[in-house]
């Protein structure tokens, strides 16, 4: 459970166990239905996927595994249910692995949150790439996306999105290093 406020402990994107992906997916629906969208059959099917896989997984990964459910799966499948899960904020894109993760905070909002802040389903965010084992860590840090903003903003630049990825050691590696 996250606390109200204050640092908060970096999350693994893997999966926390079948309760626990059951619980993401429940939450991942009712946050769908509270903004009137509908997180169909297949949508929830591609993101138990993305949610199951221990690594950012890739479309093309994510449409073999879902053909062993749906034989007759193509890649506009996979493509439109991906659109739909980013655009809801569901899962992250990462780029430089060009690949997706489940949103670390999906599911959380409504809960330890304070104003409106629930209300955004696009926030912010910041991945660590492990270089060694590819372990990929989403962190939000509210001080990186507003230094980003500033720093545009001093150039006359009006910062709508911001990609951070950060390649590096994951302190397992290091550890074992
Ligand atoms: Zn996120
Ligand atoms: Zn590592």
């Amino acid at each position: 459970m996250r606390g109200t406020g204050g640092q908060q402990e970096p999350e693994a994107a893997g999966p926390e166990g079948a309760a626990g992906l059951e619980t993401a997916l429940a939450h991942a629906e009712a946050a769908c239905a509270a903004r009137g969208a509908q997180l169909t059959e297949l949508r929830r099917q591609v993101l138990r996927l993305v949610l199951e896989a221990e690594q950012p997984v890739g479309a093309y990964a994510l449409l073999d595994r879902l053909k062993a459910e749906r034989p007759g799966a193509a890649p506009p499948t996979v493509y439109r249910a991906l659109d739909f899960l980013l655009e809801q904020g569901l899962i992250h894109k990462v780029e430089r692995l060009n690949a997706f993760v489940g949103c670390a905070d999906a599911g959380q909002h409504g809960e330890g949150r304070v104003g409106g802040e629930h209300e955004h389903h696009h926030h912010p965010h910041q991945f660590l790439i492990c270089r060694v084992c590819g372990a990929t860590v989403e962190l939000t840090d509210r001080g990186v996306a507003e230094a980003i903003a500033a720093a545009a903003s001093r150039a006359g630049f009006t910062a709508v999105r911001a990609t951070v990825e950060i390649e590096g050691t994951c302190a397992r590696c290091a550890a074992a290093a």
